[in-house]
């Protein structure tokens, strides 16, 4: 019964006017759709893109090479060597990020004590071989000198939801 049923409703194309009507029913309604890349949609402050590694305003790199977020990356994408400076401190000699095994998870910057490594908002690049998508520590930190006002100004808006 059924089948002659389906037969019966292809053959008077049910279905098609079906699909017509729900079309129809959005034709006039307001677009929700954007014409990228000329309109782009809101973005929140904790967007989770290209990373970057920030500086404080002297100058000075913030990480401090504790290696949080080497320990909790679930994709094991960060590396990280050090050295103790003359003064005790402690700085990366290396810290690099494998985009290729990145999950893009935000652990790295929720872990950091000092807000160094950070997630920002620019996800419009692209890597034509391994070597453009794996982030050196001067490319990192290359990143968060162009975007350091939208970084601030983003972990400023998040501050008390944090
Ligand atoms: S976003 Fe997640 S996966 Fe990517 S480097 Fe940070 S901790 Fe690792
Ligand atoms: S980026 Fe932050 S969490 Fe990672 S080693 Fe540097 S200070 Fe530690």
């Amino acid at each position: 019964m059924t089948a002659i049923t389906n037969y019966f409703k292809s053959l008077i194309l049910v279905e098609l006017f079906r699909g017509l009507v729900l079309t129809g029913k959005y034709f006039f309604r307001k677009k929700i759709t954007v014409q990228y890349p000329e309109e782009k949609t809101p973005m929140s402050p904790r967007f989770r893109g290209l990373h970057a590694q920030r500086r404080y305003p002297n100058g000075e790199e913030r990480c401090i090479a504790c290696k949080l977020c080497e320990a909790v990356c679930p994709a094991l994408a960060i590396t990280i060597d050090l050295e103790e400076r003359d003064d005790g401190t402690r700085r990366t000699t290396r810290y690099d990020i494998d985009l290729t095994k990145c999950i893009f998870c935000g652990f790295c910057e929720e872990s950091c004590p000092v807000d160094a490594i950070v997630e920002t908002r620019h996800f419009e690049y692209h890597g034509e071989n391994r070597d453009d998508l794996y982030m050196t520590k001067e490319k990192l930190l290359a990143v968060g000198d162009k975007m350091e006002k939208q970084i601030a100004a983003d972990r400023a808006a998040d501050a008390p939801f944090r």
